[in-house]
């Protein structure tokens, strides 16, 4: 799927976490949530929702338009060809391993890791920060996905751009986004401040969280400023 079909539903998901209108609700079981809903018919709730969510700052964006675009040639060029080609070009791989192992076995597996986030991520795991939710942080879905399974802080604070609270940790995508931030190309990001989180799983947590139920921890944190990023600063 190109950025623009992918982001969609991922608003969709977040706008209706769980309930008909999400594409891929967890709560139709492991299977729907994970491959399923990509084989099966819409639920038609998941239909009137995708034409209602507000997609217009990515159709006023030319990249992710030309992408979508030409999305089936960049697919077969950057998906299929160059991955099978260098292998057989450079050092003499068949045609054969080659398709098999960096086409179907590659993309086999990372589209797996992808769909945990959707599925494992829905079911088993810590609700440090909302215990009322089904999205859980699951330390291997992290691991594997770069970064991605801080799920149940990723649907209390889906505006933070760490996708978790601590950006260092087993979270690959957030250094990605800071190199992009240090050279100048990604700017206003926002994340949530110790005491938001605080508040929040002290509230709603389910005891889990490392520091939340400790006053002096936070202010320690505070304090030092931890990861402050200049938004934070503000609040
Ligand atoms: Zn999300
Ligand atoms: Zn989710």
């Amino acid at each position: 799927k190109h950025v623009y079909a992918w982001a969609l539903d991922h608003r969709v998901h977040h706008k209706y976490t769980e309930s008909d209108a999400d594409p891929h609700n967890a709560k139709r079981g492991f299977w729907f949530s994970h491959v399923g809903w990509l084989f099966l018919t819409p639920h038609p709730d998941v239909v009137v929702k995708r034409k209602v969510v507000d997609m217009s700052d990515l159709e006023a964006d030319p990249i992710v338009m030309w992408q979508k675009k030409y999305y089936p040639l960049l697919y077969f060029i950057f998906t299929i060809a160059l991955p099978v080609g260098i292998p057989v070009y450079f050092w003499n791989e068949n045609l054969w391993n080659s398709f098999w192992i960096n086409y179907n076995a590659r993309y086999c597996i990372t589209l797996n890791i992808a769909y945990c986030v959707n599925s494992v991520a829905h079911m088993w795991g810590q609700k440090p920060y909302d215990r009322n939710i089904n999205s859980v942080e699951n330390v291997a879905v992290s691991v594997a996905a770069l970064g991605e399974g801080w799920h149940n802080f990723h649907h209390v604070f889906p505006w933070d751009y760490k996708t978790g609270e601590f950006g260092t940790r087993f979270n690959l995508s957030t250094q990605f986004i800071d190199f992009f931030a240090w050279l100048g190309w990604a700017y206003d990001l926002k994340s949530a401040t110790p005491k938001m989180i605080y508040n929040r799983a002290k509230k709603c947590g389910d005891g889990s969280h490392c520091w939340a139920h400790n006053e002096e921890k936070l202010d320690k944190r505070i304090f030092e400023g931890a990861e402050l990023t200049d938004h934070e600063k503000d609040t």
